[in-house]
């Protein structure tokens, strides 16, 4: 049973009129050849390999990939454990070449190490991994490579298909990202077009109103980030099983480049247009430098899963949050703002409620976007009290050290999350760690709000010294940072209140505090107390 394949290349051969022993000398002769190759370095070795018409890898028409730029070369082995026929494009351009032999070498690995796990078959048939591809220029700058790969059982049994795109700036001989090609908003209308592509894709209809359907094409910049430039088109990829079953492997949507033309970074010819708003030039370094930015801890009181958005087939209306104070503020007596990261927690989030309840107070709090599903009632319950909600990141990734387009994803990505929620988008970041050196003030387009106060309530845990921190150096324009995790921090904030009210002391909102203050917030810069 697993001589199939063979026998069928023996036939194959054997009709276009090859000697059966010259092609088993010739074989023998290339499998020597290339384990000499491969035993010289432990890494996978490309080698120029010889022409279609030398070896005839399969009967399949190899027509049927598009491939507009780059040269074809391919990788070949017939292991005993597994083996591999990889085409790929080379484009002379040597940081592209490299980052796809790269790329292709990891392709190699990962199937090697999987194939140990799946030795009890092997015995059945060699696993086997096939890649062609297809490679589009868009203009004379760029060029997008589609690796199809398929992992086989066999030479005709596949187990698994996957997509890898890839597109470059062949200036710069970089990979680009969605947000090089993309003006910052592309979701919304990326979705729309997606959705009703998929409309008329009769694998996928029947799957359209499913949960995995909705959340892989809601507007969420890491829903697309499997693109290709394919000239006057841009298609998008979607792993089997996201938006229709399985078994009907990869499923690709084609957008015209005209129905997306306003929001696209590069023009017909592949040139990157200017970019329409300008990032706010980062602010230079506030007067009043914040204490020793602190590591922030992350710690998990609940066990929580990242939840899809309830529904997201069209781009819901964007609303702000942007609460007013809602009790007149006098300018003339001090006020500060407490904020609270890393919940909600609704058993300490909800007794710092109760204490605003009863000084008609407000504070704000930074949620993360991977908790706020498991305490919708409280978020819900401090944003009708009139407190801020803020953007805490979805699972306090620091944003100095992901990839822009992730920064990007986990502030929209929350967004979604407590929109689903409350009704309005935050307005306010407070970056995980307080990490908001290098990329960070370029990528985040919101205020980011710091602190000038930190009692530390996360390391001592203990009322006393939260208490104690806060009443040695409490000031009119204060931020003051605390961590709805702790129930220390809600007894001290239990305690702290009526003394701060007793003094004169009002408790606002960041929003409200800097209003009062007539300090405008604006994207892209950093806050850290209003004096
Ligand atoms: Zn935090």
């Amino acid at each position: 049973m697993n001589r199939e394949p063979r026998k069928r290349k023996k036939i194959y051969f054997t009709a276009v009129g090859i000697s059966f022993e010259i092609l088993a000398v010739f074989i023998l002769l290339l499998c020597v050849i290339h384990f000499i190759r491969k035993s010289g370095d432990s890494a996978t070795t490309f080698v120029e390999t010889e022409t279609e018409e030398q070896i005839p890898e399969t009967d399949e028409d190899i027509s049927m990939w598009v491939r507009e730029a780059g040269r074809t070369e391919q990788l070949k082995n017939d292991g005993d454990h597994y083996g591999y026929q990889i085409r790929y494009p080379v484009f002379d351009n040597p940081s592209v070449d490299q980052d796809i032999s790269r790329r292709i070498t990891e392709m190699i690995d990962i199937f090697a190490l999987e194939t140990t796990e799946r030795a009890a078959y092997a015995e059945a048939a060699v696993p086997f991994l096939k890649v062609e591809y297809e490679s589009f220029a868009a203009g004379d700058n760029f060029v997008s490579v589609i690796f199809h790969v398929e992992k086989m059982q066999g030479n005709d049994s596949p187990i698994a298909s996957s997509v890898l795109t890839i597109t470059y700036n062949l200036e710069s001989g970089a990979a680009v990202s969605l947000s090089d090609i993309f003006q910052p908003g592309f979701e919304g209308r990326v979705s729309q077009l997606v959705v009703r592509e998929f409309s008329a894709n009769p694998d996928v209809v029947p799957q359209m109103g499913n949960s995995s359907f909705i959340s892989a094409t809601s507007a969420l910049p890491g829903n697309f980030t499997s693109f290709a430039l394919c000239g006057s088109e841009i298609r998008f990829y979607f792993s089997p099983g996201l938006v229709a079953p399985a078994d009907t492997g990869v499923q690709s949507v084609t957008i015209q480049r005209a129905e997306l033309e306003d929001l696209l970074r590069y023009d017909g010819n592949g040139t990157l247009k200017p970019t329409e708003t300008q990032p706010p030039a980062p602010e230079p370094p506030s007067e009043v430098p914040p204490e020793e930015v602190p590591s922030e801890p992350v710690t998990e009181p609940a066990p929580t899963e990242p939840t899809p958005p309830a529904s997201a087939e069209t781009e819901p209306p964007v609303t702000f949050e942007a609460p007013t104070a809602s009790v007149e503020l006098d300018p003339n007596r001090p006020m500060v703002a407490f904020t609270f990261d890393d919940g909600p927690y609704s058993p300490v989030t909800g007794r710092i409620l109760d204490v605003l309840e009863t000084y008609q107070s407000k504070a704000t709090f930074f949620v993360m976007g991977n908790r706020v599903n498991n305490y919708k009632d409280t978020l819900r319950r401090a944003y009708e009290m009139g407190c801020q909600i803020g953007n805490h990141s979805y699972n306090h990734k620091s944003f100095e050290k992901i990839a822009p387009e992730d920064v990007t994803w986990q502030i929209a990505y929350t967004n979604d999350l407590i929109q689903d929620i409350i009704g309005v988008r935050t307005s306010l970041v407070r970056v995980p760690y307080g990490a908001y050196h290098g990329q960070v003030s370029e990528v985040v387009k919101y205020p980011m709000i710091q602190w000038n106060i930190d009692p530390e309530d996360w390391k001592s845990k203990n009322k006393d010294a939260i208490v104690q921190n806060i009443m040695a150096h409490i000031s009119d324009g204060d931020i003051i940072l605390m961590h709805d995790l702790y129930p220390a921090t809600a007894e001290a904030f239990e305690e702290v209140v009526p003394v701060l009210i007793e003094q004169g002391y009002q408790l606002v909102t960041v929003a409200d505090l800097y209003a009062a203050k007539g300090i405008p917030l604006e994207s892209g810069r950093v806050y850290f107390n209003t004096n």
